[in-house]
């Protein structure tokens, strides 16, 4: 069996990629099983080396993976040549892991007390087609400095980066079956991850539809899993801040990656007194945006990954109050322009549901208890952000709004080095940061008496 790809940005096809059937997903994770040993028991600073030499690989490859994923996913070539560079960050942050593995020495009574954090075994990992790159990354990098191997499947849509990072990995000297790139079907493959005994443990980030049934399916053999799921995050604006410097970011923050981003701040609050004005300025900065050919340096937004998903967005749009959109090309290719909507109940398909598109639902809100309340209505919690100049407010705001990841007068919520995750239906789990390591492991603990 095989995947036709086909181009987001000419509705071409691009190429075949064989699927794996439920054999060959069995053969690779026994494979991996058996690399497990051995990998865990590669000393620490070696297992080191090679992860830094794996980030040295993908660091010369740069310009190949993200040329692959502008092809494969409509991805702007600035945006894919930074993921190609945050799985080598990633790859050397969590190099410094397997030395700094550390237990705890326990006071306890006649003996002494320490703690081990050993690797679980075969872990797998499914990816989506949003960020085919750094969420890999975020899994199989810490994941093997932890001692684990790993198995992947890739989204069915974007394959191709994911395969040659699979190969870039042998080229940096990683052993055969330490990562193991499957790509298939998610009812095929990924499925077997969840049922297979040797999989240990499931790193699932896609919708909060599968991340649900992956979560049950793990119960079956109380399998680990984290989950990262989807995302309603609100931009919050306060009309005591700069109102041009936020109405200029907040395109940015909703229309990156076209919107198919779990962080998309795709609910803008303004404060009332400043809704106007707000709105004047972001129709000037939506239409100012560049969207066209993704591979051309200058372009901010290309086309969404796929036919479906355009026309999933699309409905979206159809039943809205459309204020006002950016531009996008005509012709083959799966294009939308960026897209604004006036919201006047929080009842709309379109301010309640993860559109997963360039489309943004702006509402007024009165006051800060009205604001945190308009933000917290909702089953998501991914991120959001909060702009204002009163620094208390800042802070009260942040710390009141049920969210994972928040940020005040900024839109930055992910880096390697600071935990990312979601509140209520958007996760379980944590990903990045320095503890991302420990949720690959088991914490033993032994007692040694005198
Ligand atoms: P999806 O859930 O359809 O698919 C995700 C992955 O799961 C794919 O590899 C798919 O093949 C696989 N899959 C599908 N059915 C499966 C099953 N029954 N068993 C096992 N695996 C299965 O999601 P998508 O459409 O690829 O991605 C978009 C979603 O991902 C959005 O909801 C988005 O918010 C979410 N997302 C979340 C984060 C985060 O960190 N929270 C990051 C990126 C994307």
């Amino acid at each position: 069996m095989t995947t036709t790809l086909i181009s987001p940005v000419t509705g071409e096809t691009i190429g075949e990629v064989p699927s794996a059937s439920q054999t060959e997903t069995d053969t690779a994770v026994e494979r991996a099983q058996e690399a497990f040993g051995p990998w865990r028991d590669v000393a620490p600073g070696e297992r080191a080396r090679l992860l830094r030499r794996f980030a040295a690989v993908v660091d010369d490859h740069n310009e190949e993976l993200a040329q692959l994923e502008v092809r494969n996913a409509g991805h702007t070539i600035g945006n894919a040549r930074w993921e190609a560079g945050n799985v080598r960050d990633c790859l050397n942050y969590y190099s410094a892991a397997p030395e700094r593995l550390f237990g705890r020495q326990i006071p306890v009574a006649g003996g002494v007390d320490i703690t081990f954090h050993e690797p679980l075994g075969v872990v797998g990992i499914i990816v989506p087609w949003n960020f085919p790159m750094p969420i890999a990354g975020w899994g199989f990098a810490p994941a093997l400095a932890a001692g684990n191997t790993v198995v992947l499947k890739p989204a069915e849509l974007t394959p191709l980066t994911a395969i040659r990072l699979g190969e870039l990995a042998l080229e940096a000297g990683i052993p055969e079956g330490v990562l193991t790139v499957i790509p298939g079907k998610g009812s095929v493959v990924g499925e077997r991850f969840v049922t297979h005994p040797l999989v240990r443990k499931i790193a699932f980030t896609g919708s909060t539809t599968v991340g649900k049934q992956i979560m049950a399916g793990c119960a079956d053999q109380v399998k680990k899993v984290t989950l990262e799921l989807g995302g309603k995050s609100a931009n919050i604006v306060f009309a005591d801040t700069d109102i041009a410097a936020a109405a200029a970011a907040a395109p940015n923050a909703a229309f990156d990656n076209s919107g198919q981003d779990c962080c998309a701040r795709s609910r803008i609050l303004v404060q009332r007194t400043a809704y106007d004005e707000f709105v004047g300025r972001l129709e000037e900065a939506v239409t100012a945006m560049r969207v066209a050919d993704p591979g051309q340096e200058s372009t901010e937004m290309g086309p969404l990954v796929s036919e479906g998903q355009r026309a999933s967005v699309q409905a979206y749009i159809d039943g809205a109050n459309v204020a006002f959109t950016g531009s996008a090309p005509d012709g083959p290719g799966w294009w939308l322009p960026p897209t604004v909507v006036e919201s006047t109940s929080t009842d709309e398909k379109v301010w309640r549901e993860e559109v997963f598109g360039p489309v943004v639902a702006v509402m007024p809100f009165d006051d800060e208890e009205e604001a945190v309340t308009l933000a917290n209505d909702s089953e998501y919690g991914l991120s959001g952000s909060i702009f204002t100049n009163d620094l208390g407010r800042g802070m009260r705001v942040a710390r009141g709004v049920e969210a994972g990841n928040l940020s005040v007068n900024s839109h930055a919520s992910v880096r390697y080095w600071t935990p990312f995750g979601g509140y209520k239906q958007s996760g379980l789990g944590r990903e990045l940061g320095p503890d991302a390591p420990h949720a690959f492991t088991e914490e033993k603990n032994v007692f040694i008496a005198h």
